[in-house]
């Protein structure tokens, strides 16, 4: 139905583990090129060696997202391994809870430095090659939490990943000219490692107030940053997509169904 994506290159950040991880083995499953991206070596590696095990191409690369000067490297070996960059998912991200009370300002400047300094740091080492070519696609990897929604503990993560919707906003037309689309997936709560951590009380509580019954994968995220990496949604530019199983949608817990096997 859409057209290949095979060869093109792909740069994943956090994609050692969770969600890049997912990501980046989609793209590596669909023909692509991919560069995984962590801040350790060993960790990228693996992913890079389980994409090859399964017959794609993929290499490892450490940097830090916070990091200017290890984006521009990033790029860089993008570039010389692979010809050019397609496609960049900004995804690497961190979720330290903390009430409002309890937290530092250095709490504060450590997730808006990672989640929003780090997509755009990302984003700008990854121009210079996607201009040269007159095309690419920037998915980057906000949250439902934030730009939707709110969880007690996160008001930094909330407001770092709805700031990343404001900078893909004006990112998007700045880019236009250039052949260049930036969109968002917005995840539910996907099963992960960072996920897991939250503990199965967390796990079962939000399976429950979820629609579908259960909580994503991170397949049902990689396959819609797959539309975005498209040529079909060339036109499809500054939009965010939510992939949680609707569990945005019930005005509270009293809105959901209580006897599924009645409907
Ligand atoms: P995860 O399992 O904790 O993985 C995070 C990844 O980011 C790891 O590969 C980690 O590797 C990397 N990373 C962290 N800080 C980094 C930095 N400064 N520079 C480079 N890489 C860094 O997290 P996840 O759950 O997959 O989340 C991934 C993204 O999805 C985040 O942006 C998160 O906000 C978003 N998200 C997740 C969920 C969910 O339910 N899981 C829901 C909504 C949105 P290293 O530590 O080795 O660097």
């Amino acid at each position: 139905m859409f057209t290949s994506l095979k060869d093109r290159s792909v740069i994943v950040t956090g994609a050692s583990k969770g969600i890049g991880r997912g990501l980046a083995q989609r793209f590596g499953e669909v023909g692509c090129q991919v560069l995984v991206v962590s801040r350790s070596q060993s960790e990228a590696e693996t992913v890079a060696a389980q994409i090859r095990a399964a017959g794609g191409r993929a290499l490892s690369y450490a940097a830090d997202v916070t990091q200017e000067a290890g984006m521009q490297a990033m790029a860089e070996m993008a570039v010389a391994a692979f010809g050019g960059i397609d496609i960049l998912c900004a995804n690497a991200g961190i979720f330290p809870a903390a009430k409002l009370g309890e937290m530092t300002g250095a709490d504060f400047d450590r997730v808006l430095t990672t989640n929003l300094k780090g997509t755009f740091l990302s984003v700008s080492a990854c121009l210079p090659a996607m201009r040269r070519r007159r095309s690419g696609r920037i998915i980057l990897t906000s949250s439902i939490t934030g730009p939707i929604t709110g969880y007690t503990g996160w008001s930094h993560y909330g407001a770092s990943k709805a700031g990343q919707l404001g900078f893909m906003r004006t990112a998007a037309i700045e880019l236009a000219p250039h052949g260049i689309t930036v969109n968002a997936v917005l995840p539910g709560n996907i099963v992960t490692e960072g996920l897991n951590d939250m503990g199965a009380d967390y796990v079962r509580s939000m399976a429950a107030s979820v629609p579908m019954r259960r909580l994503g994968s991170v397949l049902d995220v990689a396959n819609a940053a797959l539309f975005f990496a498209s040529d079909e949604a060339g036109y499809v530019t500054g939009q965010s997509l939510v992939i949680d199983g609707g569990q945005i949608l019930p005005e509270s817990l009293a809105a959901l169904p209580t006897d599924d096997a009645a409907l």
